[in-house]
């Protein structure tokens, strides 16, 4: 049985006052809600905070990025152990924003992805395809390759979770429709059938891009869409709140 997942990617906003209250509200409200995983990734400057505020709860942290070298010379980067250190359990890795703006390749997915997987995090991979590459029609080509190059060389994937985030929807309000989101994840699920047998089926694929709680009901109802990795939307307690118990209650 697959487990349901509502993550929050808090990205580059929230000072560590205005972090620490988002999180007391999400974990007040939804208290009580055990059989998924409810997920915040706040920016690292509040990683601290925030994880001494969720700690013993049901909620769980995630980093938005992390380095794949342990520790040395790096300037500017943070390494998963640091992150383990402050609570972490997850990272969010391959984000769209990090491929497009920090030219993040589908070979550093696969190092950082180790990584983390090597230090005890589980990584959150994101994939997902432009605008004019599904206009193309070439949306499973790239989703496909970003899925194999991503994972390469692993031997298992039981503590992988993806995220399917088509770049035209992520922070556009252009929201895939539950077909279209659908297709592309039983499409994820078979290429890792193809490698992995039946762990393809235990592995939560989630989707992103412009996830409300309006909207989240259609697309949670569909068989291969586990649950939501969520920008704008986590950034508001009520809102967030509101999908968490909107996939809660239907999966
Ligand atoms: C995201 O950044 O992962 C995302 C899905 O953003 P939004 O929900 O704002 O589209």
């Amino acid at each position: 049985m697959r487990k349901w997942i509502v993550a929050g990617n808090w990205k580059m906003n929230n000072t560590v006052a205005e972090s620490m209250a988002l999180a007391r509200a999400i974990k007040e409200g939804s208290s009580g809600i055990q059989d998924g995983s409810i997920i915040l990734a706040p920016p690292f400057t509040a990683l601290f905070s925030v994880g001494q505020i969720i700690k013993g709860s049901n909620v769980s942290m995630a980093a938005q990025n992390m380095y794949y070298e342990d520790k040395g010379a790096y300037t500017g980067e943070v390494s998963p152990a640091m992150l383990k250190d402050l609570g972490c359990a997850y990272v969010i890795i391959g984000h769209s924003e990090r491929r497009k703006y920090f030219r993040e390749s589908d070979a550093d997915v696969n190092l950082k992805v180790k990584k983390a997987l090597d230090t005890g995090l589980t990584p959150i991979m994101c994939v997902g395809e432009t605008d004019e590459e599904r206009e193309k029609g070439i949306t499973k080509d790239v989703v496909g390759r970003q899925v194999k190059n991503g994972l390469a060389g692993l031997q298992t994937i039981d503590h992988i979770v993806i995220a399917y985030e088509p770049v035209w929807a992520i922070g556009t309000g252009k929201v895939a429709t539950s077909e279209q989101a659908q297709e592309v994840h039983a499409f994820i699920r078979g290429i890792l059938r193809e490698s992995y047998g039946k762990a393809a089926d235990e592995l939560s694929i989630l989707y992103g891009g412009s996830v409300t709680q309006e909207n989240i009901g259609d697309l949670i109802a569909m068989d291969d869409i586990d649950g939501a990795l969520v920008g704008g939307a986590s950034l508001k307690a009520d809102g967030f709140l509101g999908i968490i118990k909107n996939i809660a209650e239907k999966k």
